[in-house]
């Protein structure tokens, strides 16, 4: 089958075997993959090693499936959830399942979905339901992201109306917009790039760039909840400046970097820090939130590319400023 294949540091478009589906799992034939931002740092920083084939924001078309598969058939419309959790150790036992202490990543630490085929257990597998489009399903597993996320906040707890900040209008930040609007009609976003910031106007009208930030406290008051979703420290510090007394900043960005944090006002005002990672098992909220049209994936779909222009559709997903989501279209 065709595939994309990691070469020094780099994507090339390439030939690997036809995976075969052991008995607990499915043979799909991919429709459409999502490019993450995860999968350019991979590349950027040799965590991808040469050979690797990346994808996990994917839907697709079950081809086969093996003797002890229930539930699922050939032609079902399916999205994945990419966590291969071993359901064994305390965390997954917990209900925990991102914590993970074997973690196995479709597209991250095996093989993904940036091919023609994958095979995957099919407890992983998620039917679609008929009013989403193979496009729109490419985006079910970052809108499990920014829902992971937002319950990690506390926010779907919160009795009352509150105001929330979002640092980054790409991708995680936008749907942490409208996750979070489910909740309360007070969400902020502060993105740079003008683009953004017009999409953005589709889910609130409090949208900011970062030099008119401040005026949030004046528009909103001061955020209650607050998510960084760019993975820049400097946004952690405006966080701590802009944030209410017993806030909560939730850390979405994958920040490379260490951050110089003034621990003195975390312990004065009682500010609760929390990261999240990936999902917690939440594609059918997801997909029920896409059907029922609380949730829009389609407008963040900036470019659709071939599989075999694979280097074009990373390099723009990297340096593009204006892109969002870069998918590919596969079969
Ligand atoms: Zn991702
Ligand atoms: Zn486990």
């Amino acid at each position: 089958m065709k595939a994309i294949i990691v070469k020094d540091g780099s994507v090339l478009y390439g030939e690997k075997p036809d995976p075969i589906p052991e008995s607990d799992q499915v043979l799909i034939r991919v429709s459409y993959c999502g490019i993450c931002g995860s999968d350019i740092h991979s590349l950027e920083t040799g965590l991808f090693e040469d050979g690797h084939t990346p994808g996990h924001e994917f839907s697709g078309i079950v081809v086969a499936t093996g003797g002890e598969v229930k539930g699922l058939s050939p032609g079902d419309r399916i999205t994945v959830d990419p966590m291969l959790n071993c359901g064994e150790c305390d965390y997954c036992l917990e209900g925990e399942p991102q914590r993970c202490e074997v973690l196995d990543t479709l597209g991250i630490t095996s093989d993904g979905a940036m091919a023609e085929y994958v095979a995957v257990r099919s407890t992983n597998v998620h039917r679609i339901p008929d009013n989403i489009t193979q496009e729109e399903a490419a985006l079910t597993e970052p809108l499990t992201v920014a829902i992971h996320a937002v319950d990690q906040s506390g926010l779907p707890d919160e009795k009352r109306k509150r105001t929330v900040l979002i640092w980054g209008g790409g991708t995680i930040g936008l749907l942490l917009l409208q996750v979070a609007r489910l909740y309360t009609e007070k969400v902020a976003i502060v993105e740079p790039v003008a683009e953004k910031r017009e999409l953005a106007r589709r889910w609130t009208e409090f949208v900011y760039s970062p030099e008119d930030f401040w005026d949030i406290e004046d528009d909103l008051g001061q955020p209650h909840y607050i998510f960084e979703a760019v993975g820049k420290g400097i946004l952690i510090q405006n966080s701590l400046d802009l944030i209410r007394k017993g806030g909560t900043i939730v850390v979405v960005g994958v920040h490379t970097e260490g951050v110089e944090t003034d621990f003195l006002r975390i312990m004065y005002n009682e500010i609760t820090i929390t990261g999240t990672y990936a999902n917690r098992r939440d594609f059918p909220r997801a997909l029920e939130y896409m059907s029922e049209g609380k949730i829009e994936v389609k407008h963040l779909i900036s470019n659709i590319f071939p599989l075999d222009k694979c280097k074009e559709a990373f390099e723009d997903a990297a340096k593009n400023k204006k892109s969002v989501k870069n998918i590919f279209k596969i079969g």
